[in-house]
């Protein structure tokens, strides 16, 4: 049943269109089940090997970053206090600090008691009383965080989640193996995180069709090669209560499921990381927010659907978004 479900969400956001292999490479493709999701690989090229070592690097990955595996690193800094890093998970924190700032906490990698008051680690979902939110409240802030050499320690009550950023990370990881074992064209799918590496065999752009939040069609077409796609969307995780939705992405300044006027938000750039962290951020940030921060930078694109059904893109994508609906292009 856990499969399902994953499955299920896998197949929520980001579709791959088009698949057709016309490339004379050979196709391998693995699906492997980790950090909560199912996992997806095709390589056009490459040998068994390769998606071997892929494989167990997810493995390796996941049990260093699991809030929930005993063996973890997170897990045993978030039962002891203190935790000596691998290089894996301290890049990660490192990177994933970097963007709760860039953010101004929008996104922040110590919400996770919060998260978990709403039932979002369990599936038994609740929600949590005014109290109860503020006093959470007062153990979530990145800030707090404190890193000395290979060591990061946290306060008391204080618990650290990289789920927001550890599949964009997985997908940089192995995306840099597949391209330095030479292989031109390949197609990651970590549970909505994807990564195109190359052109689609035979040449040509990958299609990734961006689902409306409201239905189960897709409101576009993306074309794009050689990069990533990561979205994040209120209509993936949720529940409802007495005829309100709450949904697994959390305001880390009301502790409340973001209500930014946004329904899904996917970033597109070259780094997974990023575009994992800024998928979630930008979601909490709302449109206008969200835009400011696009033009501060200059590595992403974004698509933003709002609640109302309107939709954004930001002008790097122009050409290459294709859709029925109408559609706004915001400029720098
Ligand atoms: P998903 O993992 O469902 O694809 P995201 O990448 O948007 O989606 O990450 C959401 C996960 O990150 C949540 O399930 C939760 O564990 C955690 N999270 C929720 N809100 C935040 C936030 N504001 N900052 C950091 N992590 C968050
Ligand atoms: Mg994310």
């Amino acid at each position: 049943m856990f499969l399902k479900r994953a499955a299920a969400l896998t197949a929520a956001f980001l579709m791959i269109i088009h698949l057709c292999g016309c490339g004379a490479e050979k196709e391998q493709e693995s699906m492997v089940f980790a950090m909560d999701t199912v996992m997806t690989m095709r390589l056009y090229g490459g040998d068994e090997e390769l998606m071997k070592s892929l494989e167990s690097r997810i493995k390796e990955l996941e049990g260093l970053f699991s809030v929930t595996d005993e063996g973890s690193e997170i897990y045993e800094l978030n039962h002891t206090g203190s935790a000596e890093l691998s290089d894996d998970t301290m890049d990660l924190v490192a990177r994933g600090l970097e963007l709760c700032r860039t953010t101004g906490g929008a996104l922040d990698l110590t919400v996770y008691p919060i998260v978990r008051a709403w039932g979002f680690t369990t599936g038994e979902y609740r929600v949590p009383n005014e109290d109860e939110l503020r006093e959470l409240l007062k153990t979530c802030d990145h800030e707090k965080i404190n890193i000395s050499g290979s060591m990061v320690s946290i306060d008391e009550g204080m618990e650290l989640d990289l789920g927001a950023v550890a599949k964009g990370y997985t997908a940089d990881v192995l995306t840099a193996m597949v391209k330095e074992a030479g292989v031109k064209s390949a197609l990651l799918d970590l549970g909505g995180n994807i990564s195109l590496i190359g052109e689609k065999p035979g040449g040509g752009s990958w299609g990734v069709g961006v689902r409306d939040p409201f239905s189960e069609e897709n409101i576009g077409v993306l074309r794009l090669s050689d990069c990533m796609a990561v979205t994040s969307g209120s209509y993936e995780r949720n529940f409802e209560q007495n005829g309100r939705v709450y949904h697994h992405i959390i305001d880390p300044d009301t502790g409340m499921p973001a209500d930014s006027g946004l329904a899904s938000v996917t970033i597109i750039g070259e780094e997974g990381t990023l575009c994992d962290g800024l998928s979630t951020a930008l979601f909490v940030m709302g449109l206008e927010d969200g835009l400011d921060l696009w033009r501060r930078m200059d590595d992403f694109e974004a698509v933003f659907v709002t609640d109302e059904g309107e939709i954004f893109i930001t002008e790097g994508l122009e050409g290459s978004f294709d859709s029925e609906h109408s559609y706004e292009v915001c400029r720098r």
